[in-house]
């Protein structure tokens, strides 16, 4: 990965009130609303969260078994499968499959995998030419920027970027109706589909027993990418494995709700090994690229269940931390609760020991996560980690000294308890929205409630006489 320029307080800081985090934090909105209405009209879900968690728990405890029993399936179907140890491996295996299939073009399916290793650059530097598919992925690419959301990728951008981005750099008239804007990346599209030498995915899941690989999407672009080139690469972690096609069920049946809010994504892809003989369609070579990168350290960690993710975004859509700083300000490619745990595990503590602080542990991801990841209690284990180190925010262990000396002593408590409805008896109960010093920050972007006029032992004094 290469270095990041800040921390996750400047980037976020930076980002806190922009059009951007704004368009982000309505779009995380609107996905959870959607998700909340899809749950409550599913009375199993609770029940298949339940069976998805045990699935995922059970294939992480035997994930060597059942990645050995996959590669097995998928070379006894024709295909070929390549274990990279690390990002370097795996990019070096694809661009040799891309110079012996003399691939010029390649059209790839949005995969966070293919993010994570950084794949397009690297093919790009071979002299290839490399088009993402999916309309988020191609808005992105073709504005030089980033992913800030694990399902969809532009959640920063409104329709309005979206008409101009087309009209600069496809010389279409502007517009920012979505069925137009849609149109013209599909006509875009459609010649590459046809004319790409390979084709790249990410793959959602994989059933170990049968060699099945799921790949699901909402707009087509996963079946074309996987099925017209001559060449199909799917990339995957490790932990993609589940072990049945009956499994890759309950995966879906929970992914979809979670993510969109939909019963079922629209174009779900089973694909069991290349083409054979007779077959109307599909490409000749598959090879499958099973990445390690970092996980089998991570399987021995005490946060091994992160790799239990689904990536279905939900922990993102209502994180109030996400919603206000937007995906960039956590500075890889994986952001919002589930990135704050993953990254500094997979990638390494330096320079993302912030992320763990990037929470208010009000527990909202643990609720909404399909295989019930605790996010916040991996989050508390890794800032115990930041914290012996050393690394933590500066004013955090004097601030947290400061507390301790005052909650431990019961006159001082008190007095710091009065002065406070002091200050919220001037305010009358209202809201303070624009605070001095440290304060300052925190009031730049959201109002701060004033302390109650009457504190609790006040109180209880008055009514109970104690
Ligand atoms: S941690 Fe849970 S909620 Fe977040 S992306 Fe993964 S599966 Fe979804």
């Amino acid at each position: 990965m290469s270095a990041r320029p800040s921390t996750f307080a400047e980037r976020g800081a930076a980002e806190v009130g922009s059009d951007k985090a704004k368009a982000v934090g309505d779009g995380a909105r609107h996905l959870t609303e959607k998700r909340a209405a899809a749950v409550v009209a599913y009375p199993a879900m609770d029940a298949m969260r339940d069976r998805a968690r045990e699935i995922r728990l059970h294939t992480l405890a035997n994930l060597d078994t059942y990645v050995a029993r996959f590669a097995d399936a998928i070379e006894a179907l024709g295909g070929h499968v390549f274990f990279a140890a690390d990002a370097a491996e795996a990019n070096d295996y694809i661009r040799g499959v891309a110079e012996t299939a003399d691939a010029e073009l390649i059209v790839k399916v949005k995969s966070m995998v293919t993010e994570e290793i950084e794949l397009n650059t690297v093919l790009e530097a071979d002299g290839r030419t490399v088009v993402e598919s999916d309309l988020g992925e191609f808005i992105v690419q073709l504005a030089d920027d980033r992913p800030s959301h694990i399902v969809a990728p532009v959640l920063h951008w409104t329709r309005q970027d979206v008409g101009r981005l087309f009209a600069d750099e496809l010389g279409v008239p502007y517009t920012e109706e979505p069925t137009a804007l849609n149109q013209i990346a599909r006509t875009h599209l459609r010649r590459i589909f046809l004319e790409a030498d390979m084709g790249i995915s990410g793959v959602n899941f994989a059933a170990a027993s049968t060699g099945t690989i799921a790949v699901v999407t909402n707009e087509g672009n996963g079946r074309l990418t996987t099925t017209a080139p001559r060449v199909h690469v799917a990339v995957m972690g490790m932990e993609r494995i589940v072990p049945t096609l009956e499994d890759v069920g309950v995966m879906l049946e929970v992914l979809g709700r979670s993510a969109t809010g939909q019963s079922l994504t629209t174009y779900t892809n089973l694909i069991t090994g290349p083409r054979k003989q007779g077959d109307p369609d599909g490409p000749d070579e598959l090879h499958v690229v099973i990445l390690d990168s970092g996980r089998s350290t991570v399987l021995n960690d005490d946060v091994s269940e992160v790799l239990a993710c689904i990536r279905c975004g939900a922990c993102l859509n209502v994180c109030p931390v996400y919603r206000s700083v937007g995906g960039h300000a956590y500075g890889d490619i994986y952001p919002g609760p589930v990135g704050a745990v993953l990254s500094p595990v997979l990638f390494g503590f330096d320079g993302r020991e912030q992320l763990p602080y990037a929470c208010t542990l009000c527990g909202a991801c643990l609720e909404v996560c399909p295989p019930r990841i605790d996010l916040p209690r991996m989050l508390v284990n890794l800032r115990e980690r930041v914290a012996a180190e050393g690394d933590a925010f500066s004013w955090l262990g004097p601030a947290m000294k400061a507390y301790e000396f005052t909650a431990t002593r019961p006159v001082m408590w008190r007095g710091a308890v009065d002065g406070a409805s002091l200050a919220g008896k001037a305010k009358r109960g209202g809201w303070f929205t624009r605070l001095p010093g440290p304060g300052k920050a925190w009031t730049a972007v959201r109002d701060l409630p004033a302390p109650s006029r009457q504190s609790f032992r006040r109180w209880w004094k008055k009514n109970h006489g104690a």
